[in-house]
């Protein structure tokens, strides 16, 4: 596609890329916060795969493009392309957010853990000092998720990942006390105040194996994933009697809320945009 920036206009372009991108829900996120901050951009979806990401990424800042999102498999690619880098992207090797600076130079940064931490403390009112965390998963979104957690106090956090080196790996790169990884198979007999799903088990509808009992009573359960439907994880939450089973829809417009500010110098305000998505899938 060719950025509008070729044929004329002025407005500012933005784009996500990721493979697989079909139904990604930023270019109306991003949309909407325009609309609301009364900004004028556009933002596009593109499918770039993983061996055309720098040409294509050089080929959209050379022709004026402004930002890009990066979403799977992109943002570890990302990480390595950007010129510089936040503290976070730093901490998290995983960039969601390209910018271009007023040098020429391209800045990495990630907004991931900003989003989630959005969506449980300031959107759910949830506490996270002194509480235990489980994080399932040892992936890109657990690496941009772990610093912002550590960053609230909890007792504990836990990464539990189907291979176990994965996490062992990943708990000792950050190097905090109370930073642990293990396998699945050892969290029997362990309690949890919140379990976050960060494996990607939920895209193909199944669910990491997890013991009994292994929420505390009123715990809580957040799944990094997104659908129309409650996703499995969400339903299990539930079938656990937490006290909260959320999905990630709140981290993904948090997350874009904290890119469009990096962009734009503006944050929107997403409570709206929230209840405006809760609101369609709820007509489903
Ligand atoms: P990655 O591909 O980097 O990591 C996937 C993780 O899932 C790995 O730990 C992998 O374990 C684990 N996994 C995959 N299949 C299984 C399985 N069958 N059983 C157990 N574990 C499994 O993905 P990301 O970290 O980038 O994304 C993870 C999830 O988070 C996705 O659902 C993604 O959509 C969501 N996400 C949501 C965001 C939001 O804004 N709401 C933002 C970012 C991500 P192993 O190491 O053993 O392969």
């Amino acid at each position: 596609m060719v950025p509008e920036t070729q044929t004329g206009s002025n407005i500012d372009q933005y784009a996500v890329f990721g493979d697989p991108i079909g139904h990604s829900k930023s270019p109306r996120i991003h949309q909407l916060f325009a609309q609301q901050t009364a900004q004028a951009l556009n933002y596009r979806a593109q499918q770039v795969p993983a061996e055309h990401f720098k040409s294509t990424v050089q080929d959209f800042f050379a022709h004026g493009g402004k930002g890009i999102n990066c979403t799977i498999p992109l943002k570890e690619l990302a990480w390595q392309f950007a010129d510089t880098l936040t503290l976070r992207a730093q901490n998290a090797k995983a960039v969601n957010t390209l910018t271009i600076l007023p040098n020429g130079q391209i800045q990495g940064d990630n907004t991931d853990g900003i989003g989630l931490l959005k969506d449980l403390t300031t959107n759910h009112a949830l506490l996270l000092k002194s509480a235990r965390i489980l994080i399932l998963g040892a992936g890109g979104a657990t690496r941009g998720i772990i610093e912002p957690l550590l960053d609230q106090a909890p007792q504990s956090i836990c990464i539990a990942n189907r291979t176990l080196e994965k996490a062992i790996s990943l708990a000792a790169e950050f190097n905090h006390p109370t930073l642990l990884g293990c396998g699945f198979d050892a969290l029997a007999g362990q309690q949890f105040d919140l379990i976050i799903n960060a494996t990607a088990t939920s895209l193909t509808g199944t669910l990491p194996p997890l013991p009994p009992q292994i929420l505390v009573p009123q715990g809580i359960c957040y799944d990094l994933a997104y659908a129309n439907i409650p996703t499995p994880f969400v339903n299990w939450g539930l079938a656990q009697q937490a006290a909260k089973s959320l999905d990630g829809l709140g981290m993904l417009i948090e997350q874009a809320a904290a890119a469009f500010n990096i962009w734009r110098q503006v944050y929107p305000n997403t409570a709206p945009i929230i209840s405006l998505f809760n609101s369609e899938r709820n007509a489903h």
